[in-house]
C-alpha cells in the first residue's frame, strides 16, 4: 500500500470564505501516483470545514444566509465562548458543515457523483490555515 500527504494552505482576505479546492486535491492524487485507494480531505482548523457540493454561486450565498441563521456571527456578546476571541460563531458553523471529506479512487480519479465538487469552507479568515489531504491506496 502507498501514501500520500500533502498540505494546503489557505489565508482568505474576508471572514468567510467557499473555496472549491478540487483541482487541488487532483493534482495532489495524481503526485502520489495512486489508481485505488481513498483520500482524505480534511480543514486542520476548528473554525474551518471541508465538504463537498455545488460548485453554483447562488448555493453558497444560500449557505451564508443559512449559516447566519442558525449562528450569527454578531452580537458576539451572545456566546459564551467569546471574550478573548470573536469566533464562537466560527466554531459552531465548522460544526455544522463538517471537519473533512472522503472520496474514493477509481482508475486514477477522484469517484465523484454528479456536480460533486470538493470545498474549504473558512469562517474565520484572515490568517493562515491548513489542510491535509491523506491518500492511500496502490
Ligand atoms: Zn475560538
Amino acid at each position: 500500500m502507498k501514501s500520500y500527504r500533502k498540505i494546503l494552505k489557505f489565508n482568505t482576505p474576508t471572514r468567510r470564505a467557499y473555496i472549491n479546492i478540487t483541482r487541488q486535491v487532483e493534482e495532489a492524487l495524481h503526485e502520489s501516483g495512486i489508481k485505488e485507494g481513498l483520500v482524505l480531505v480534511n480543514a486542520m482548523h476548528i473554525t474551518a470545514s471541508v465538504f463537498i457540493n455545488d460548485d453554483e454561486s447562488g448555493l453558497h450565498a444560500d449557505f451564508e444566509t443559512f449559516l447566519e441563521k442558525l449562528a450569527p456571527e454578531k452580537p458576539y456578546n451572545q456566546y459564551r465562548h467569546n471574550g478573548f476571541e470573536d469566533n464562537a460563531d466560527a466554531h459552531l458553523k465548522r460544526q455544522i458543515m463538517g471537519r473533512e471529506v472522503v472520496v474514493a479512487v477509481t482508475d486514477g480519479k477522484l469517484d465523484f457523483g454528479t456536480w460533486e465538487q470538493i470545498f474549504y469552507g473558512e469562517y474565520d479568515g484572515r490568517r493562515e490555515k491548513r489542510v491535509l489531504i491523506k491518500i492511500i491506496g496502490e
